[in-house]
């Protein structure tokens, strides 16, 4: 999904305004396949907090030996390696400063050199056939199942072979010794553990698994209806919320935002004892990032309630939240984000654990 390049609306320029207005359309729909870090490294930090803590002697001892460091300082990893760019032929890990303090513990010279070897190995194998694609491993953070849905499912619209899920899954094969499925390309154990440790975080953010599609008059459509001619995922996809805008943000980073007293320094005892209370999946570990995707994307629908949406700008392709009780859905946000990052502690944590029982 974010490989999609979103269809330009044909429009008669009838005057330079709406002339310069199809120019900056354009610039925003070229510039549609990016989207923001989950949680932000504040909230990969805490999920690896949480785990930390939860974990077994002997998972403990695999991840010191995997990754010379502890599971917060690991979980920002794959954000970080979005600043490996393609230049003039090469692959260079170019910061930006934003990410920098988290990215720090990476930026050694044999860091920089697998961030590096990551994306060039993860850059275009996830093309259709006879197609093209780049930056693949930016897709593996999220999918977009409509919140219609009840399940994660792969037959709809909205998730791939190279989505979170799938991305989960191929990392959890490595760690069990198992190749990586394609078209993921995953050298070791060390970069399956990073990967990991990632995922399980995204995977618990809402609005990285489940979506919102909307038509040019702000109304929910289904991507999966039948009517796919009339509701084109493409041109109703809100990417993640990206494209929503929500007062001086948009309603992604709402959700990325963390309240400062959630910290990886400040895990508190209760959200410890929630974490070790929450259950194992039942079945085979392989099969938990699908039942983990399903729940979150119920969690999706809680984040979706409570909105109207204003029509798509023309200008911008975004399309404007408008909360029936603004205080009312931050207050649930925050509630919602903290049981989510909980559970993906509790979840990262109980993986490796069956890994390394
Ligand atoms: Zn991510």
């Amino acid at each position: 999904m974010s490989l999609e390049v979103y269809p330009i609306r044909a429009r008669a320029s009838i005057c330079d305004a709406s002339a310069i207005a199809a120019v900056i359309l354009a610039l925003a729909l070229l510039l549609g396949p990016i989207r923001a870090m989950a949680f932000g490294a504040q909230g990969h930090e805490v999920v690896g907090a949480i785990a930390d803590r939860l974990l077994n002697p002997h998972a403990s001892r695999q991840v010191a030996h995997l990754l010379g460091m502890s599971l917060q300082a690991a979980a920002p990893w794959a954000d970080c390696v979005k600043d490996v760019r393609l230049d003039a032929g090469e692959f260079r890990y170019m910061p930006e400063s934003h990410r920098q303090r988290a990215c720090r513990v990476f930026e050694t010279p044999a860091g920089i050199a697998r961030m590096e070897d990551y994306v060039r190995r993860n850059w275009s194998a996830c093309a259709a056939p006879g197609g093209h694609a780049s930056a693949c491993h930016k897709a593996y953070h999220y999918a977009d199942v409509a919140i219609q849905r009840s399940r994660y499912d792969r037959a709809d619209v909205g998730t791939s072979d190279h989505d979170i899920v799938s991305a989960l899954r191929a990392a959890i094969d490595v760690l069990r010794g198992r190749p990586a499925p394609a078209p993921f390309s995953i050298k070791d154990r060390s970069e399956a553990l990073l990967m990991l440790a990632h995922f399980v975080g995204d995977v618990h953010q809402p609005l990285h698994v489940g979506a919102i599609y909307l038509d040019a008059d702000g109304r929910p459509v289904d991507p999966d209806a039948g009517a796919q001619t009339a509701h084109p995922a493409g041109s109703t996809g809100t990417r993640g919320g990206n494209a929503i805008d929500a007062g001086s943000t948009d309603l992604h980073a709402q959700w990325d935002q963390l309240p400062t007293s959630l910290r990886p320094s400040s895990v508190s005892a209760s959200m410890l004892a929630a974490a070790r209370a929450v259950p194992t999946s039942p079945g085979d570990v392989g099969a938990w990032p699908a039942e983990w995707a399903s729940e979150t994307l119920l969690a999706a629908r809680a984040a979706y309630a409570g909105i109207a949406f204003e029509p798509q700008s023309s200008v911008t392709g975004h399309w404007t939240a408008r909360f029936d009780d603004a205080d009312a859905y931050h207050l649930s946000r925050r509630r919602l984000q903290t049981e989510q990052l909980t559970r993906a502690g509790a979840r990262l944590a109980q993986v490796l654990k069956a890994v390394w029982p």
